[in-house]
């Protein structure tokens, strides 16, 4: 049996920014990492294409928690105590520039994630942490104020511990052993598998500003949503067409929001676009004035309300106006065909698709049983949990690694101290 001072379990994200901050705030502990894996942070590895999307420059705590579809309310104090502006100095302070994009993704300044393992490794290093790779850890038990953790290679015991093996199936089955509750998990960030006409030969097609809704057709579910649910199973954003759908924040913001709803609904559900974001009857008098304007010109050729004209021309096509058309022979018919499919088109969803840059899941350690002032379990003392372990996740643009910094740093600091 191995004594440590503390183990925390996993060595990702959350893992080591925990050791690291643990070992440097209280330099007597012994402080070990038990990580399955034969190297570890290999999430952080692949994330943001390779990039490693850091955090996302919003450095209001009352803003920042718009994008959790859960943990939202939890999250709160927590971002009060360590936050984007936190993890950006907390990185500068130790030679990692983070550069700021303009949709305020923030990114190392070298575009590539092996900047932050290197700075992970360094300083676990300079601190002392000991990681102990291959080691899987196979069960969790209490022994009066101890923890044994019986792992592939061998037994450990220490005093206080640190969960922070992500969406882990088995670790949450040990969890549940241990009187938690997991809420049920499903994918987030995913894109949406599309056939249509309207998108067909289009892949790469940015429209830049669109609402998405997610129609709800299925009125025996209806019951079951909860108010917050229908409340935001709305998006906005860009929008990507791709070869098999739609991808991009404004589908990849509903795929997080309704995580819970669209699995229940075997991701099989029609949305609603509006692709100009003006209403029906606005765009049916835009539409009226660009009969009488462009009255000798042909609808097709040329695109308007700034759409990708590849996109135009299918809407165009999908209204029934053929390609020679002229703007003055559009019947009422036809406008208000038009109109209807720029600003309330319905597609067909029929499945989902793994979106490369991120994906996370929905589900964890129920938040009823965390302390989130310190991020300890409520039911063990000298328990405490971090990252995607617990309910929470995020809309894709490096919300999720900001939770997993967070948590990781209030857990630190309480277990130091
Ligand atoms: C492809 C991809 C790209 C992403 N890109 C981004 C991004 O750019 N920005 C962003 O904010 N988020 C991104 N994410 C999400 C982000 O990676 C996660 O939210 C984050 O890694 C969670 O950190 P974590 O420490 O909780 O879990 P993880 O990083 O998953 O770490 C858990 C660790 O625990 C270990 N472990 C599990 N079980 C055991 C066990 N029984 N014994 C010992 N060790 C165990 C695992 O091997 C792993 O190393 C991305 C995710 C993916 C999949």
């Amino acid at each position: 049996m191995s004594f440590k001072d503390v183990i925390v379990i996993g060595g990702g994200a959350a893992g080591f920014f925990a050791a690291i901050n643990i070992a440097e705030q209280s330099p007597s502990l012994k402080v070990a990492i038990l990580e399955r894996g034969t190297e570890g942070l290999q999430k952080v590895k692949v994330s943001g294409g390779g990039r490693c999307n850091v955090t996302h420059a919003e450095f209001i705590p009352q803003e920042l928690i718009k994008h959790y579809p859960r943990g939202e309310k939890e999250l709160l104090g927590p971002f009060h105590q360590f936050m984007t502006g936190d993890t950006m100095e907390w990185f500068e302070k130790r030679g990692v520039e983070l550069k700021i994009e303009d949709d305020g993704r923030m990114f190392p300044v070298s575009n590539s994630s092996q900047t932050i393992i290197d700075c992970f490794l360094t300083e676990a290093k300079k601190h002392q942490v000991e990681i102990l790779y291959n080691h899987s850890v196979k069960s969790i038990k209490k022994v009066e104020d101890a923890w044994k953790l019986d792992t592939s290679q061998g037994d450990f015991s220490t005093k206080k511990l640190l969960i922070a093996t992500g969406s882990n199936p088995k670790i949450w089955n040990l969890l549940e052993k241990l009187g938690h509750t997991i809420s049920q998990p499903v994918p987030s960030l995913f894109t949406f598998d599309i056939k249509d006409e309207r998108i067909k030969n289009i892949p790469g097609v940015v429209a830049q500003n669109v609402t998405v809704k997610l129609l709800n057709n299925f009125s025996p579910l209806e019951g079951e949503m909860s108010r917050r649910d229908r409340e935001v199973l709305e998006s906005e954003g860009p929008l990507l067409i791709t070869h098999v759908g739609m991808s991009a924040p404004a589908i990849l913001k509903l795929s997080a929001f309704g995580a819970i709803e669209l699995a229940k609904r075997n991701y099989k559900f029609e949305i609603e676009i509006n692709f100009i974001k003006q209403s029906f009857e606005d765009c049916l008098d835009v539409l009226k004035e660009l009969k009488h304007g462009l009255a000798k010109k042909t609808v097709f050729k040329f695109a308007h309300f700034d759409l990708p004209k590849r996109l135009w021309q299918n809407l165009v096509l999908a209204s029934d106006i053929n390609q020679e058309t002229r703007w003055a022979d559009l019947n009422k018919n036809q406008l208000e065909t038009l109109a209807s499919q720029l600003t309330q088109a319905i597609f067909k969803v029929d499945g989902k698709s793994t979106f490369k840059e991120e994906f996370v899941t929905a589900g964890g350690v129920d938040l009823k049983e965390i302390n989130f002032k310190t991020f300890e379990s409520k039911l063990h003392k000298n328990l405490y949990l971090a990252g995607e372990v617990i309910n929470v996740d995020a809309v894709t643009g490096g919300f999720n690694f900001q939770n997993a910094w967070t948590g990781a740093y209030i857990a630190a600091k309480n277990i130091a101290h």
